[in-house]
């Protein structure tokens, strides 16, 4: 067994007779000496190999980078003047006596002894090799410390881990799911968990009260960056509490875990309605690290000549809005170009903008290809609104509000990012008062959340008029990133059918998907609500990590396929006969 992690040694152990486990980081043959960098979880140390050893010395030298070895040695101070003060370990060495090759390694696809740029794909496919980075480590094993605190916390105040089902029915969350066949009932398929969310809801009628689930969740989604096939979620449900409760015992447990873990204090959260999120920052997820905000002038423009902003000016649906930024006068041409070309992934149609000189010039002062079409008057009016100084340049989103919000919403974190504008390292925030459905695109209503959020209001008033109802959800917002989102659900059986009708959702079809639930709901079920946290992203932002990927251990890539293990993969003949499943290559 090792006496010490090659990490922990120190100053304070010098002089003792040691033990070590680990992999040859490094060698190095100087003039006669054999070093060796021995690495283990906790870190590295060097190990000195004199010739007069003979034995030991001819294995040491013989060894080659990631062999696994156990090593005798003492410790010792390193001579004057070649300690190392970036390394931990840099005042000591291990002078080695005894050296045993517990396995032989093959040159690593990439190397681990010095910075190198390796594709992600390299490191995907030999993600084993790539996992013994330290950095990769690091992380794996913070994402360790907040699974552990928050069960903690969690077990501390009541709530019960209880594991659900992964193979199961369909549960929508709004992704498509993944699907198993089942071999002993011919053509049928479970699916697998979007979310706990039915079994959760059961468990608060089987009168457990509160239940969390560190679970892993899969949807089979169009991936976008920041997302995954599977992933994982702290989920959480209770019963009896109100949603000021329930976030009241949330916010505390992420308070105390960036307190406990990264030393900083988040304080109070704010508090914002989706609707004001959405107009001043065109967003449901907005990040208040950025102090700009989108005006809103349709008001101004709506009986101007100029029709691309008149038009949406005087559509109920259309916005004109302005983002006025700070200093913007310097971004060049090819700046504001470049800006064209990202919101038109939006949507936008261009980027209209008002380089602001000289304010005391009156519209002289202005610099712009289209206040000659709103005429001057009007544009100082803008300026005027949205609070322009010299110096400043405003962008402009005139169309559909959904384009608006999305086009104007994303330009302002892209600049706010460029122009490195934070004001401050964390910022987060509760966006409440959602609407209850949104726009399905198809001339029909679907569910902002889900279709067991409660509504603010009742069954026949959310029957008779239900676009513009609110729900009692609510999303933790981080730095512009979703942390968590919940609500209070549906108990009773008539307000969950009002739910489906609303959605199109016939009795037969809601009984065929969800006729468990609706009979539990007949029996007793108490008032309760919840929300899941996204453990990866949370793990992603507390790390300063760019991808989820460098926080999960074995990561799928953009495209849903595991690089390490190729899945997903064909499977025999034999196997689909037994499922009764033939292939139908695509044409
Ligand atoms: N099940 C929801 C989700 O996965 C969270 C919740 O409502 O508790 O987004």
């Amino acid at each position: 067994m090792r006496s010490h992690y090659c990490g922990d040694l120190r100053k304070e152990h010098i002089g003792q007779d040691i033990t070590l486990m680990g992999w040859v980081h490094r060698r190095r043959d100087h003039g006669g000496v054999i070093f060796l960098d021995v690495r283990d979880r906790e870190g590295i140390t060097q190990v000195v190999f004199d010739p007069d050893r003979d034995e030991s010395f001819k294995l040491a030298d013989s060894v080659r980078n990631e062999y696994v070895i156990e090593l005798r040695g003492s410790v010792r101070a390193r001579p004057a003047g070649t300690e190392n003060k970036d390394m931990p370990t840099g005042d000591i060495e291990v002078l080695g006596k005894e050296l045993r090759i517990l396995n032989k390694s093959d040159t690593p696809p990439f190397q681990l002894d010095e910075h190198q740029q390796v594709g992600e794909d390299v490191r995907l496919r030999n993600r084993f090799i790539d996992l013994r980075r330290p950095e990769i480590q690091r992380k794996l094993r913070f994402r360790s410390q907040i699974t552990h605190y928050i069960r903690n916390y969690l077990e501390n105040n009541g709530f019960i881990d209880i594991e659900t089902p992964i193979l199961t029915r369909a549960t929508p969350e709004g992704a498509r799911d993944y699907l198993v066949p089942s071999r002993t009932h011919e053509g049928h398929f479970f699916a697998l968990p979007q979310s706990p969310q039915l079994f959760k809801q059961l468990l608060m009628v089987s009168g457990f009260d509160r239940y969390y689930q560190i679970a892993k969740c899969f949807r089979d989604e169009d991936l976008r960056a920041d997302r995954q096939p599977e992933f994982t979620q702290i989920d959480i449900e209770t019963s009896f509490l109100s949603e000021d409760e329930i976030i009241s015992i949330t916010e505390t447990m992420i308070r105390g875990l960036f307190s406990e873990l990264l030393n900083v204090d988040l304080g109070e959260f704010p508090h914002m309605p989706y609707s004001e999120a959405m107009q001043r920052y065109g967003s449901d997820k907005p990040d208040l690290r950025f102090p700009m905000e989108l005006v809103d002038v349709a008001d101004l423009v709506a009986a101007v000549d100029f029709k691309v902003f008149a038009a949406p000016a005087q559509d109920p649906n259309g916005r004109v809005a302005a983002l006025s930024v700070p200093g913007g006068a310097e971004l060049t041409r090819k700046q504001i170009d470049d800006y064209t070309k990202f919101v038109s992934i939006y949507g936008a149609k261009g980027l209209a903008w008002i380089k602001v000189n000289d304010l005391a010039q009156g519209a002289e002062g202005l610099q712009s290809p289209i206040v000659k079409f709103l005429g001057e008057d009007v544009a100082l009016k803008i300026m005027e609104r949205v609070g322009a100084k010299n110096g400043d340049l405003v962008f402009f989103g005139a169309d559909k509000a959904k384009i608006v919000n999305e086009a104007l919403g994303a330009l302002r974190l892209k600049v706010g990012e460029d122009l490195k504008m934070h004001q401050c390292e964390w910022a987060p925030l509760w966006v409440v008062d959602f609407p209850m459905f949104e726009d399905d695109g198809k001339g029909g209503l679907t569910a902002l959340h889900h279709p067991f959020t409660s509504p603010n209001c009742s069954p026949a008033e959310l029957i008779a008029h239900p676009e513009g109802k609110l729900s009692r959800a609510y999303d933790m917002v981080l730095n512009g990133t979703e942390l968590g989102g919940g609500s209070v659900r549906i108990h009773d059986q008539e307000m969950q059918r009002a739910v489906f009708k609303v959605l199109g959702i016939t009795d037969e079809e809601a009984e065929e998907k969800f006729g468990f639930l609706l009979n539990a709901l007949r029996y007793g079920a108490p008032p309760h609500g919840g929300l899941a946290f996204g453990l990866d992203r949370l793990v992603m932002l507390m790390t300063g990590s760019s991808s989820i990927r460098e926080v999960i251990a074995f990561p799928k890539t953009q495209s849903a396929a595991c690089l390490l293990t190729d899945a997903p993969g064909e499977v025999s003949a034999a196997q689909l006969r037994e499922l009764n499943i033939k292939v139908r290559k695509a044409p």
